[in-house]
């Protein structure tokens, strides 16, 4: 479960102070899909680097499987951080290595028994339709298949939280559909996830959709998915 408690982040820039979340209050149960909708710089990525400690909010509270993580060190952070898988909306993979090998990197920071990596990484990549790009490195590959990297590298970890900005902005419908279906999926199976998205078909695979204006939440509504 994510609880977050009147959380307010403050940027310090030359030109002043930007208010980027104002008074946010969420609170996500175990195996929710929330989709997080909004206008460009309402907030998004903001909330999601805080949900998933990567970084903390200027005041409130966050708490993360009963554990508060607003007032960890960073180096605690880090290691809290094992557990939570990341999707960023640039990918964020290791440009020399290949897709196998960037998903080694996340097992290994993560600390997942070695014997274990091998199946795992397979498992993912042919869930993801990549098991023949095992060995290409991010330069050879599209947007949509480095995004489906991505998928595939904070999966292999298991997590029990999931941290994704924008899953589907470089793919078309219907890779953009199988990859939403398959997030459901691991919702279905505990893992609760956190996804920033200007997407509408998101609604349909979102357990709840949480709307963001100017850093407040407009809406924090159950999806109408859930009632069909
Ligand atoms: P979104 O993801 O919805 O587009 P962001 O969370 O990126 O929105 O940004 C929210 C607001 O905070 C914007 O006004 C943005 O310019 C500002 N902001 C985000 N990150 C920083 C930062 N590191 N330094 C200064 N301002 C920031
Ligand atoms: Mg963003």
């Amino acid at each position: 479960m994510i609880d977050v408690q009147h959380v307010r982040k403050v940027f310090q820039t030359p030109d002043g102070e930007v208010v980027a979340l104002n008074d946010i209050s969420l609170t996500i149960p175990t195996g929710a899909m929330v989709a997080l909708m909004g206008p460009s710089g309402s907030g998004k990525t903001t909330l999601l680097n805080i949900i998933g400690a990567m970084d903390v909010p200027t005041s409130g509270t966050v708490t993360l499987d009963a554990v508060r993580v607003d007032t960890m060190h960073a180096d605690e952070r880090a290691v809290f951080r094992k557990r939570i898988g990341f999707v960023f909306q640039r990918f964020a993979l290791i440009a020399t290595a290949s897709a196998y090998e960037n998903m080694e990197f996340a097992l290994r920071i993560a600390g997942v028994d070695r014997a274990q990596w091998h199946t795992r990484i397979l498992r993912a990549l042919d869930i993801l339709d990549m098991n023949d790009h095992a060995h290409h490195r991010p330069a050879e590959l599209s947007g949509g298949q480095q995004q489906r990297i991505a998928v595939a590298r904070a999966m292999c970890i298991e997590p029990s939280i999931l941290i994704v900005d924008e899953p589907t902005a470089n793919l078309d419908s219907q890779r953009g559909a199988a990859v939403l279906s398959l997030f459901r999926n691991y919702a279905a199976n505990g893992t609760t996830i956190v996804m920033s998205t200007h997407d509408p078909t998101s609604e349909k695979y979102a357990t709840s959709i949480c709307r963001l204006r100017a850093g407040a939440i407009e809406a924090y509504t159950t999806a109408p998915s859930v009632n069909r």
